[in-house]
């Protein structure tokens, strides 16, 4: 039986990839600081762990055949977008990489999977929203608009040097927005799909809701099953990559706040309000994907948005009840 170790599978993407492996016959081992935290996790074994910590780095790749590296302080534009967090985000981040690396080496592991993302994207070629460009070639010269996509390019560059100094199989891809159920939807780290598929929820008909910018800034979501999917292909696959895994249908926010009303059946008004933005556009490019893996995602934005309004609305209203009972209103 192949075993894997999921290396943040206490978080949204992750968990939902174990589960995955999990269901294809995988023994699988799920590392994380916490536990996934809207549903039991499916590996067989869980550690709760800091992967900066290289006694724990080692414990999770002991006995492993694959890898898949998707720890990372991360969250959305409210989190990696302001500043305040450079400094943490990108000492975290590298240093479980790198003990990742020297562990996965060390134990011998086979394959390694890692999470890089399209913010590795120069901040010069998504200046148009209409227009953005993000072919996997088009990463240099190399301007991400953030410190979080700094890390990101550093750390492929990392595991593609181990795989070229010792061999080791790697496999990188480029997450482009991710989203779906049991991902952060309040508390600051959550992204634009969840942020407006929770202020769709808490708003009643007829209501405003707050935008970030003017809202014609673009970006493409890709659902996380179809993620899965391709992560999972690719590491099937003699493919290092890096490549990008993302849906190329391109809304604007706005858009995309229009098809989360429709998914409430509510009319909202937008108001547009200053908030940390990121690049001006940004689609993903799936030519290089299709290519070398003959698949690319191509499930529709509104059918995972609407799956997604519907968790995220049970969740909204699940939080009031539990507010109410303890004010006793
Ligand atoms: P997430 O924040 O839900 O999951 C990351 C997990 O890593 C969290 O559960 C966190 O607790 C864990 N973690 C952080 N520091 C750790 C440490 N020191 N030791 C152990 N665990 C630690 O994020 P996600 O959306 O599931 O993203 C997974 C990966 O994909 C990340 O590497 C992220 O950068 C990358 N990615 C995600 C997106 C997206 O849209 N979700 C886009 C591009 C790239």
């Amino acid at each position: 039986m192949r075993k894997a170790v999921v290396n943040g599978a206490g978080g949204f993407i992750g968990s939902h990839l174990a589960r995955r492996l999990k269901n294809e016959g995988f023994w699988v081992r799920g590392v994380d600081l916490k536990r996934p935290e809207f549903s039991e996790t499916a590996a067989d074994e869980f550690l709760v762990g800091d992967l900066r910590d290289q006694a724990v780095a080692a414990q999770a790749v002991d006995g492993m055949d694959d890898v898949y590296q998707l720890a990372a302080d991360m969250g959305g534009a409210g989190y990696i977008f302001t500043g305040e967090h450079d400094a943490v985000v990108m000492h975290n981040s590298a240093t479980i990489n790198l003990n990742t690396l020297y562990a996965g080496r060390k134990a011998g592991v086979k394959r390694f999977f890692y999470s890089s993302s399209a913010c590795i994207y120069p901040e010069y070629n998504q200046k148009d929203p209409q227009n953005p460009v993000c072919s996997e070639d088009s990463a240099y010269p190399a301007a991400p608009d953030s410190e979080y996509g700094w890390e990101k390019l550093f750390s492929e560059r990392l595991y593609l040097a181990f795989s070229r100094n010792y061999g080791m199989e790697v496999h990188v891809a480029r997450f482009h927005n991710i989203f779906g159920p049991e991902g952060t939807w309040q508390g600051g780290r959550e992204k634009a799909p969840a942020a407006i598929c929770r202020k769709v929820a808490e708003t009643p008909d007829g209501g405003t809701i707050e935008i970030w910018g003017d809202g014609e800034q673009t970006r493409s979501f890709l659902y996380v099953d179809e993620c899965v999917e391709g992560v999972r292909r690719l590491m099937e696959s003699d493919f290092a990559g890096p490549v990008n895994v993302g849906s190329d249908e391109m809304v604007t926010i706005n858009g995309l706040a229009g098809m989360a009303m429709r998914a409430a059946g509510k009319k909202l008004l937008l108001q547009h309000i200053p908030g940390p933005l990121g690049v001006r556009g940004r689609n993903s490019d799936n030519r290089l994907i299709r290519e070398k893996l003959g698949w690319a995602p191509s499930a529709s934005l509104a059918e995972g948005l609407e799956k997604t309004y519907r968790w995220v609305a049970e969740q909204v209203k699940a939080d009031q009840q539990q507010r109410a009972a303890l004010t006793g209103r």
